[in-house]
């Protein structure tokens, strides 16, 4: 089932924060989002506007502490598709006034309800369907799915002009609905797995109750069983789970197929690759009705009310190694937050554990002091290996000095093939060398390279031949780890070497916490420059002979390293190069 995205909560000043928290409080997970330099939250933003369509689009319910106004026109641009819109509210910020602005299908009313019960005000429900019968009849439970909007639409108008409905099937949360029931009506509210006939009087609402098993992957599997679900007449909705043996869990053929048709991808342990042999080991009971279609290799179970697809067999676990950025909120990939979202697990070093948060209760955080990353990467695989969605953080990229290497040295160290089987990713981030750069101007513009000055895992000697021919190729260097207590006397020794090739007015750059609290950026020559300026939060960036700096508008300085090279200018330009 999908992971209910928690809700975004927006405010734009302090005056707003005591009604967001107690909205957030409903919530787990929820996050406040506040306006960068007016209000401290637990995410910042820029600009509203942007903020407010980024959420949207990536389908994060909105209670947003302003006018409903500004935040109708900053999502204007994104409303042509209603079907998929998540729900979107606006707050007073004295909590006096809850409105439901969008999002209908996707339970707004139900939050506008919830949030209005904790603050104690009347939530401004618009939806006539809703004020009518108490229930949006379009928006079912979870487990359920309605047939057809439009169709729907129709239907509840028919209702609201005065028709009357009965109920066939099973419909547990209709019961204590205020609906107006005749049990002879022509209209009808139909549950039921089978598809929808197209009679414009019926409601039709599909209990995800259908299993379909696979047993060896062939080609076209969603095609194939689309045509078993309407060989006998079942709509692809009420489809609950993919289901296929454990020996093919890393077959992309599967994992596409239950994309396609929008359903989770399951497996079972033991079984034959055959479509009976994998129905049988899932032991649904008995109150079930079995179709096998043969030629297509597809069987289907349909159970009398919905399945939960977590207790069928268990999914493919997924290890997710992603990089944090340096700290900042608005510089974390959408990918990597949409994996923290996702994850079940979240394991790393305790202080980016915390920078990745708050998670939600039903998330657990590994977070661990040792700098053990091996033994880290191998905790992680154990809990993959059991279908947990597990991720492993790092700051800034997790590839540059960080758990990706570790994770996938683990990974060919063992001969486990459930380790193998689990969905690895690895999603970048911006690493500290690149965010100090953009704070300082460009001064990666040019050739460079990026080095650690840990001796920890490298020979010392290795270090200082590196930092030589680096020096001597009029690279721009990038020092990771440039000092730590345990290596009092390595950046000195360092420099020394850095300062035999080149010029002490060469630029140098410092970024301290970069992109974090308290962040500083210095700039000065590598004839300033003192060891006693840098510790372990600190990224040391030592131009090229061509690095240069000039003043810009706010008293500070732009430093960058020029594009060309030197004599290169003349034959760059002529050639009309970048
Ligand atoms: N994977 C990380 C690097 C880990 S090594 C990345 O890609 O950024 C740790 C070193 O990175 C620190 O010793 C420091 O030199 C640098 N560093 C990490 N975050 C930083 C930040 N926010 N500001 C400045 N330097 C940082």
């Amino acid at each position: 089932m999908a992971v209910v995205t928690p809700p975004a909560i927006v405010i734009l000043g302090p005056g707003a924060l005591a009604t967001a928290r107690r909205v957030q409080a409903l919530y787990a997970g929820a996050r406040v989002h506040a306006l960068q330099g007016r209000v401290q939250g637990d995410v910042a933003f820029s600009e509203l506007g942007a903020h407010l369509r980024e959420c949207y689009a990536r389908g994060a319910p909105i209670v947003a502490l302003c006018a409903a106004g500004i935040v109708i026109r900053c999502l204007a641009p994104l409303l042509a598709n209603k079907g998929a819109e998540p729900p979107v509210l606006a707050l007073a910020e004295d909590g006096s006034a809850v409105v439901p602005l969008l999002g209908g299908l996707t339970g707004v009313n139900v939050m506008a309800r919830e949030i209005g019960a904790a603050l104690a005000v009347a939530p401004a429900i618009t939806t006539s369907g809703e004020l009518r019968f108490g229930t949006c009849l379009l928006n079912p439970p979870a487990g359920y799915a309605l047939a057809s909007l439009a169709q729907g639409k129709r239907f509840v108008s028919d209702l609201l002009a005065g028709a009357s409905t009965r109920v066939a099937g099973n419909a547990p949360w209709l019961e204590n609905v205020d609906l107006p029931r005749d049990g002879d009506a022509r209209h009808a509210i139909r549950v039921s797995a089978q598809a929808w006939d197209g009679n414009p009087a019926v409601l039709v609402i599909h209990p995800r109750s259908i299993v379909a098993a696979v047993g060896a992957p062939r080609e076209a599997i969603a095609e194939r069983v689309r045509r078993a679900l309407a060989a006998h007449g079942l709509a692809p909705l009420a489809l609950a789970a993919l289901v296929a043996p454990s020996s093919h869990m890393r077959d992309a053929s599967l994992a596409q197929a239950a994309t396609e048709l929008g359903v989770p991808l399951r497996f079972v342990d033991g079984a034959d690759p055959t479509p009976q042999a994998v129905l049988c080991a899932l032991d649904l009971g008995a109150d079930i009705e079995r179709y096998t279609s043969n030629e297509d290799g597809i069987a289907l179970a349909c159970a009398a009310a919905p399945l939960d697809p977590h207790t069928l067999g268990r999914a493919r676990g997924k290890l997710t190694v992603l990089g944090l950025g340096p700290g900042r909120a608005d510089l974390l990939a959408p990918a990597a937050r949409a994996a923290l979202d996702d994850a079940t697990d979240i394991v790393g070093y305790a202080t980016y554990v915390d920078m990745a948060g708050p998670f939600r209760a039903d998330q657990q955080r590994h977070a661990t002091d040792n700098r053990e990353e091996l033994q880290r990467a191998r905790h992680a695989f154990e809990m993959a290996s059991e279908g947990r969605r597990v991720a492993v953080v790092s700051s800034g990229d997790p590839g540059v000095f960080a758990m990706a290497a570790a994770v996938l040295e683990a990974l060919e160290g063992s001969d486990d093939a459930r380790w193998h089987a689990v969905a690895l990713t690895i999603v970048p981030g911006v690493s500290a060398a690149l965010a100090t750069a953009a704070q300082a101007g460009a001064p990666l513009g040019h050739d460079f390279c990026m080095l650690s000055l840990s001796d920890n895992l490298k020979p010392w000697s290795v270090i200082e031949q590196r930092l030589l021919h680096a020096a001597q190729a009029d690279l721009v260097m990038a020092f990771y780890n440039p000092i730590s207590r345990a290596r009092p006397w390595q950046l000195d020794r360092a420099l020394e070497i850095v300062r035999s090739e080149r010029a002490p007015q060469t630029r140098v750059v410092l970024g301290r916490d970069v992109g974090r609290p308290g962040g500083t950026l210095r700039a000065m020559t590598l004839g300033e420059l003192r060891s006693a300026d840098v510790d372990m939060r600190t990224m040391v960036i030592v131009g090229s002979s061509t690095t240069r700096g000039f003043a810009r508008g706010d008293g500070g300085e732009w430093i960058y390293t020029p594009r060309w090279y030197r004599d290169d200018v003349q034959f760059k330009r002529e050639a009309g190069g970048e």
